[in-house]
């Protein structure tokens, strides 16, 4: 669901995309507002109305969202952190950032400006729906105003929940990481507080499913499963972090990996490699010690089984590119992210032309699980 990315606009510097799931969603709004709430709310108008209605609300929404999360990426660029751009996806939007932020200052004032800015604009829709009811402005044009008020305030209430990762429980992290001093043990107790009350959502949204309210029911079921898996995420990501910085992929690679030749059948490559060795990928080496590439059972498998005896290494090897390559004085963070990237399990570790060994995510993850269990 995440990963298919649609870039929007650049703003300020920004990148503004939108993910996949954030299309299916938008639409998920748009018909709960023309056959749910605006039919409810304002009765005897047509059909066609309720779903116009439906539609710019959902666009107004989608705009409020946008803003938010400008203001955390605007704050957050104050403080010098990097920031990759804004990312609509599934419940709203994600200011993403590349790393933690720098000290508790700086993620408190990030992230309280997140429910201020839904406020304010909360406010500004208000007024506007005050002034069009004195001025007599038709039912439908002010009642998109008046649900953009409504759910921006709804929008800012529930970002002040202390559930991290929502914008309250970042709040929360950075006042008990101010106090103690110890960013794990505050994001341990916000992310708690965070799977916890994700749990709460699920429950109250089976709950209203069952009590005949389907469409909140369904909502409030979404957004907590959402969260509580966010929650988890969170804590586990800043654990492998802290686990892995500073080392480099030197420190995990193999420096006498198994290569084949590019002349290799596919046939030899399958009996004599795979069924030995088990590994996914192997390095292609020429004669000349140049790494020219890799093979993985993926290219393996595109090439019918009768054809493995005459097709060759070269025929079906993948270049070495920033996706399957890493130098290896590069983090072992980058690497992992590469690997989650691009599906795959090991990678190339090359030095200028020559091939320095063979990073493989079983290795990473064994050092890891030690070191959180040693450092608990
Ligand atoms: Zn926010």
């Amino acid at each position: 669901m995440f990963g298919k990315r649609i870039n929007l606009f650049k703003l300020l510097g920004f990148q503004v995309r939108i993910d996949f799931s954030w299309i299916i969603i938008a639409v998920l709004i748009a018909w709960s507002l023309s056959t749910g709430l605006f039919p409810f709310q304002f009765e005897g108008l047509s059909t066609q109305t309720y779903w116009i209605m439906g539609i710019v609300g959902a666009i107004g929404l989608f705009l409020s969202i946008i803003i938010h999360e400008f203001s955390h990426s605007l704050v957050a660029r104050k403080y010098g952190m990097p920031m990759k751009g804004i990312t609509l996806f599934i419940f709203g939007g994600m200011a993403e950032m590349t790393d933690e932020p720098p000290n508790p200052k700086a993620e408190f004032m990030m992230a309280a400006v997140g429910p201020i800015s839904s406020i304010i604009i909360a406010g500004i829709f208000y007024a506007i729906y005050s002034a069009g009811v004195a001025a007599g402005i038709p039912k439908p044009v002010n009642g998109v105003v008046q649900y953009l008020a409504f759910i921006n305030a709804l929008l800012a209430a529930f970002n002040t929940v202390p559930a991290f990762p929502l914008d309250g429980g970042r709040v929360l992290r950075s006042v008990l990481w101010g106090i103690k001093g110890n960013l794990r043990w505050a994001t341990r107790v916000s992310s708690f507080i965070g799977s916890g009350f994700g749990v709460l959502l699920i429950v109250l949204g089976v709950l209203n499913f069952f009590g005949g309210n389907f469409i909140g029911g369904m909502w409030w079921f979404l957004i907590g499963m959402f969260l509580y898996s966010a929650a988890k995420m969170s804590y586990q990501q800043l654990l492998t972090r802290r686990a892995l910085e500073g080392e480099s992929v030197r420190r995990f690679m193999k420096t006498d990996p198994v290569t084949v030749t590019p002349d290799m059948t596919l046939d030899k490559l399958v009996e004599d490699y795979v069924y030995v060795f088990h590994h996914k990928m192997y390095p292609v080496v020429s004669d000349s010690d140049r790494v020219e590439g890799c093979v993985t059972t993926r290219q393996i498998k595109e090439v019918p089984r009768e054809e493995w005896n005459q097709k060759r290494v070269r025929d079906v090897q993948v270049k070495c590119s920033e996706e399957n390559t890493i130098s290896p004085d590069a983090d072992a963070i980058k690497a992992l992210s590469m690997m989650n990237k691009n599906g795959e399990s090991r990678l190339i570790v090359k030095e200028g032309d020559r091939l320095a060994g063979v990073v493989a995510l079983k290795d990473m993850l064994k050092f890891l699980s030690l070191r959180v269990e040693l450092d608990t």
